[in-house]
């Protein structure tokens, strides 16, 4: 990436000017991805002097601010006390520390990444990603909804919930990116998610339906699941075997999260 100019701005109000102003100036939030790809930027907007950079407990929901880093969000107690810091523990396994201090939570849903270890644990929850100007929608909304929503993503809120949560990510090296990764959260109600099919995370509805419906042979719902899933092949494997790791380690959530 190159970019011919770098703006620090000090309200909404001229973040958004600025990016409306054209197509080429462009939100930055940790850049470890925009710098790897070779994009022509014309100004790069920086939001930290926004105070975007909190995780609060506010009573019903959790809010994290766009500019949290994952290294913030993984050792924050108020995300090691939700869920049994499941979000905590599936941050942690992204890249080494040094990345994570940089890497932002803004960045990491904005850009709907197929791999995304984030976005597939979040989708276990009630999620609600808040936009400026004036946009609010669930995370799976924002997934299903073609292209980037044309605003700034400021907060994530996560309902909170007592429930009980897995994650897992599947990488052929430690420090790969996953060919798998498979969140479930029992709370009132299942939520089976799968992302990294390679296409971005998707909860399984008719697995969901299953579950929440009294069905109790987990070994089924593994079967249902790998039907309804949708897979695709990559570089690193085939869409076949994605769908073996997903049996398995849906059924093995499942147990889990009943213990
Ligand atoms: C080498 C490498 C390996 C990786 N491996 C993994 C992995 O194994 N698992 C995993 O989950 N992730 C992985 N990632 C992704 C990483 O965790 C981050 O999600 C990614 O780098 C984006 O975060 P960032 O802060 O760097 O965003 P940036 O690069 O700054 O921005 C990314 C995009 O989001 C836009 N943007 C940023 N913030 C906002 C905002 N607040 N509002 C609107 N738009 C915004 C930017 O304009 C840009 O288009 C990897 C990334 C790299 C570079």
């Amino acid at each position: 990436m190159k970019a011919n100019s770098f703006v620090s701005v000090g309200s909404w109000q001229e973040a958004y000017k600025l990016l409306k102003a054209s197509p080429k100036n462009k939100i930055l939030g940790g850049g470890l991805w925009l710098k790897k790809g070779n994009a022509q930027v014309d100004t790069l907007i920086d939001l930290s002097r926004l105070n975007l950079n909190k995780i609060e407990d506010k009573g019903s929901f959790i809010e994290v601010g766009s500019m949290v880093s994952q290294r913030e969000l993984e050792t924050s107690s108020i995300i090691k006390g939700f869920a049994g810091g499941v979000i905590s523990k599936a941050v942690s396994k992204i890249m080494g520390p040094s990345f994570r201090n940089v890497a932002t939570i803004g960045g990491s849903i904005y850009g709907k990444y197929g791999f995304s270890d984030l976005i597939t644990v979040l989708l276990a929850f009630d999620v609600e990603l808040q936009f400026y100007p004036s946009k609010t929608m669930s995370l799976d909304e924002y997934l299903k909804t073609p292209g980037f929503y044309d605003g700034i993503l400021t907060h994530v809120r996560i309902k909170k919930e007592d429930a009980k949560a897995f994650f897992k990510k599947v990488c052929i090296t430690a420090l790969d990116y996953p060919i798998l990764n498979v969140a479930i959260s029992k709370a009132k109600t299942y939520k089976v998610v799968v992302g990294s099919r390679p296409l971005v995370a998707t909860t399984l509805d008719k697995t969901m339906e299953y579950l929440n419906n009294g069905g109790a042979d987990f070994k089924k719902a593994a079967e249902i699941a790998v039907e309804e899933l949708k897979v695709g092949d990559s570089m690193a494997t085939k869409g076949e075997y994605r769908k073996q790791l997903a049996k398995v380690y849906i059924e093995r959530g499942l147990e889990e999260v009943n213990k």
